[in-house]
């Protein structure tokens, strides 16, 4: 079994998404057995796959969507620029 430092150097210098598998397993396994940096890594990796997401879908234009605001917000929005 790989060390946590092995884990967290190897984390820190490539993303767990565009890992090798052969990198991938042994990583995984870890996470999901280390009690000590377990559910630590778990979060980068979490995060790390947010990233991707986030950027997959910029680059498809989808952000502006997501973050489409409701009208009643907008308006909230608007009168809070009118008061000053
Ligand atoms: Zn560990």
């Amino acid at each position: 079994m790989i060390a946590c430092k092995q884990v967290a150097k190897a984390l820190a210098k490539q993303r767990y998404y565009e890992m090798p598998w052969w990198r991938k397993v042994p990583m995984f396994a870890h996470i999901k057995l280390c009690v000590m940096c377990g559910k630590y890594h778990q979060q980068v990796v979490d995060m790390q796959h947010g990233v991707k997401d986030y950027l997959e879908h910029e680059e498809a234009g989808e952000i502006e969507p997501r973050l489409h605001l409701s009208d009643d917000a907008k308006q909230r929005m608007e009168a809070a620029l009118k008061q000053d």
